[in-house]
C-alpha cells in the first residue's frame, strides 16, 4: 500500500481512480482511492476546510486525513497519532460517504468547484494579508526575528495561533503575549484601525500587480512538503503550504483586511469588500 497520490495542488478538480480501501468509519464509508483532486482537512494545520462533491456520483459528506501505521491500523483526523507526513505512515484522503461503494471499483471523482474556487482566493488572500502585516509591523521588532520571504520580521510564523480559511476569506488569530515580547516585539499602542489601512493599502498594490501564483511540490503525495509561490514586484514570496491557491492576485480584487484587538490577540479576517 501507498499514500494517496494529489492533483489538487496543481488545481485540479475532477479526476478518474480506482477504490483501493473502504475504511470503516461509524455510521459512514471512507473510501481511498489511489489518487484524487479532493483537498481533505489537514489533521495538523486544519486551515483550508475539506473539499465538497461527488465519488462514484454519491455526495462526499466530507473528506479527512487518514493514517496508516506499519502494521496496517488506520487512523482518522484527531485521532491520528503522528504529525503530517510523519515517517512510516501512509497519508490516505478518505472520502466519506453514506452508502459504501466496492473496493476495486473505478470512479469519477468531481469536486465542487465553485466551493473550491473561494476557498483558492481565501488561501491566496490569507497569505498575501500575513506577508503584508509582516511588512506593517516590521518597524516594532527590538531584536533580530527570522525573516520571512520578503525579508521582513516573520510576525506571522512567531505568533500565530490558529488560520481559518473560508470562501473569499479567513481569519488568523495572533498571541501578543510574554513569549513574544521576549522575541523583541512590541505591542505598545497597536492601533487595529492604521494597521489595517497599511495592511489594505500594500494588498492592493499586490492586487494590482496581478502577480503569478503557484504551488511546487517534491512529489504527488498527500503529505509531500509543498510550498505556496508569489512573484510579487518586492521579490519572490513562499510560505510552506498544503492548500490550494489562485493563478494570479489579480483574482482577489476588492479583498479588505479588518483587524481587531482584544486583550493579547490580534484577529485579522480578510474577505471581499462589500
Ligand atoms: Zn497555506
Amino acid at each position: 500500500m501507498n499514500s494517496t497520490l494529489v492533483t489538487f495542488p496543481s488545481g485540479l478538480t475532477s479526476g478518474r481512480s480506482t477504490i483501493v480501501e473502504a475504511v470503516p468509519a461509524g455510521e459512514r464509508h471512507g473510501l481511498v482511492v489511489s489518487e484524487t483532486p479532493f483537498h481533505p482537512l489537514d489533521h495538523t494545520w486544519p486551515d483550508q476546510p475539506a473539499d465538497r462533491g461527488t465519488i462514484g456520483g454519491l455526495p462526499v459528506v466530507d473528506c479527512v486525513t487518514g493514517a496508516r501505521s506499519g502494521t496496517g491500523e488506520i487512523f482518522l483526523g484527531p485521532d491520528i497519532p503522528a504529525r503530517r507526513g510523519a515517517e512510516g505512515w501512509d497519508w490516505l484522503v478518505v472520502h466519506m460517504t453514506g452508502t459504501p461503494l466496492p473496493v476495486g471499483a473505478e470512479v469519477d471523482l468531481e469536486v465542487d468547484a465553485g466551493y473550491r474556487a473561494g476557498l483558492c482566493a481565501g488561501h491566496t488572500g490569507c497569505h498575501l494579508a500575513a506577508l503584508a502585516l509582516n511588512a506593517a509591523l516590521a518597524d516594532r521588532w527590538r531584536k533580530e526575528a527570522r525573516p520571512d520571504s520578503l525579508g521582513r520580521p516573520d510576525f506571522d510564523q512567531a505568533a500565530i495561533t490558529s488560520s481559518r480559511i473560508n470562501p473569499y476569506g479567513s481569519v488568523d488569530v495572533y498571541r501578543l503575549g510574554k513569549s513574544l515580547r521576549k522575541k523583541g516585539f512590541s505591542a505598545e499602542d497597536l492601533d487595529p484601525g492604521k494597521l489595517a489601512r497599511q495592511v489594505n493599502d500594500q494588498l492592493a498594490a499586490w492586487v494590482a500587480a496581478d502577480a503569478p501564483v503557484r504551488v511546487e511540490a517534491p512529489d504527488r503525495g498527500l503529505t509531500a512538503r509543498r510550498t505556496w509561490h508569489c512573484t510579487l514586484p518586492e521579490g519572490e514570496a513562499s510560505i510552506p503550504c498544503g492548500g490550494t491557491h489562485v493563478g494570479r492576485t489579480g483574482e482577489l480584487a476588492g479583498i479588505v483586511a479588518e483587524l481587531s484587538l482584544d486583550d493579547a490577540t490580534l484577529t485579522m479576517r480578510t474577505g471581499r469588500a462589500g
